[in-house]
């Protein structure tokens, strides 16, 4: 008897859509040439997954924590310190991690550009910014990609941090930008609030007189002179992934929270040199160091981001250029012999919404013990015909590990 020994258990980020009139009605994923994840299918079984619940739309921290067996409800601590784990920086208990990003914000506070015209980089910032000092508190700033990083604070002196603040946000454009309040009426709570306050405020000074943002404006790019800070929380608490599921697990992913979920679970991260997390990334390496990967361990997790980023900016053509270049690259998995595979994505991101949905994803599992059914093409309105029926993201590791026949019996 056959049974699959590994399991390669891809998310693309987002990937679930609606109708596009410009589709004839059909989604960004249901339009795409997929002739290599469609030969999975022909071997495998579809079904849809709400990844939370039903009517539940995820954020893309809880929708993979969901995804990898963990329950949401009793494990997210808010976005910040998945964020700063996925860039590499170690979290200790009683620091305070928040999500950050650029923006281009005027002289009267109000926000012009929520993402400082997506700047490539803004690592050059980073020196400028760790110079801050706050009376009790050791900031440390790190850049991700783009726009995008992470504020750490530090508590010093016995001061004590919470993570009970509001978000320093406009969310919109042409709003102005919000001072950071407590959200009860802890002295910890109302100290925090005043220290983030007190760096943004010493951040935009320092990000005013940047070279940085002198050269941008002289070539009429958007300068990055604010920092929107939101997301804060303590480190959450996972079971390894190996002592809860028995699996040696790896992740091949860009930097972020989807790296972060995965290293605070103990999954090893690869290395990867051309990862983007955006349409651009190189998908031949990322599928290439995922296949490689399975030599070694019983889990690797693979994920891609360019769905959601798309679906994010209403592109519905560029994101169904993207799973079609998905499908070429994943060329690289067509003969995974004792292998599972498992694709499926942590939400749906409509280009009509601009935004993540409650819409169930699509489903599919492929590999040795899988009941085939009669679903030819992967989409989510065929992916409602198959095999799998209609799960909830809790049940996917259970019946992943089923297939793997590493389940114990229940009674006897
Ligand atoms: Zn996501
Ligand atoms: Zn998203």
């Amino acid at each position: 008897m056959s049974f699959a020994k590994k399991t390669l258990f891809i998310v693309l980020d987002g990937l679930g859509d609606r109708p596009i009139q410009y589709f004839g009605g059909l989604t960004p994923l249901e339009v795409a040439r997929t002739p290599n994840i469609s030969a999975l299918v022909e071997k495998g079984a579809c079904g849809l997954l709400d990844v939370i619940g039903v009517g539940v739309r995820p954020g893309s921290d809880t929708g993979h924590i969901s995804l990898l067996g963990y329950d949401p409800h009793a494990q997210y601590t808010g976005r910040g310190p998945l964020e700063a784990v996925g860039l590499g920086v170690h979290l200790a208990d009683g620091e305070l991690a928040f999500r950050a990003n650029f923006a281009t914000v005027n002289s009267q506070g109000v926000v012009v550009d929520r993402r400082a015209g997506r700047i490539d980089s803004a690592k050059p910032l980073e020196a400028a910014l760790n110079s801050i000092n706050v009376e009790g508190v050791k900031c440390h700033f790190k850049a991700g990609a783009q726009h995008r990083g992470v504020l750490i604070f530090r508590p010093q002196k016995g001061m004590l941090l919470s993570d009970k603040i509001s978000n320093v946000d406009s969310n919109a454009q042409g709003v102005k930008i919000s001072l950071c309040r407590p959200l009860d009426k802890s002295p910890e709570a109302a100290f925090t609030a005043d220290a983030v306050n007190q760096y943004l405020s010493k951040a935009s000074k320092l990000l005013l007189k940047h070279p940085l943002n002198k050269t941008r404006v002289k070539n009429k790019l958007m300068p990055a002179t604010g920092i929107i800070v939101r997301g804060a929380g303590v480190a959450p608490h996972f079971e390894q992934f190996k002592e809860k599921f028995g699996l040696r697990a790896a992740a091949v992913s860009h930097t972020g929270v989807y790296t972060g979920v995965a290293g605070l679970m103990g999954f090893d991260i690869l290395p990867l040199k051309n990862a983007t997390g955006r349409g651009d990334t190189d998908l031949d390496e990322k599928a290439r160091v995922a296949a490689g990967a399975l030599s070694k361990y019983d889990f690797v997790f693979l994920h891609i981001k360019g769905t959601d980023v798309f679906g994010h900016d209403g592109d519905y053509v560029g994101k169904r250029n993207f799973i079609e270049r998905i499908d070429t690259a994943f060329s690289k998995f067509s003969d995974l012999n004792d292998t599972l595979v498992v694709i499926t994505a942590d939400h749906s991101t409509p280009c009509e919404m601009k935004n993540h949905s409650a819409d169930a994803v699509p489903l599919l599992m492929a590999g040795p013990g899988v009941r085939k059914d009669a679903i030819r093409k992967f989409g989510e309105r065929d992916c409602g015909r198959g095999g799998l029926g209609r799960l909830k993201g809790a049940d996917l590791m259970p019946e992943i590990l089923n297939i793997m026949a590493r389940t114990p019996m229940y009674g006897s």
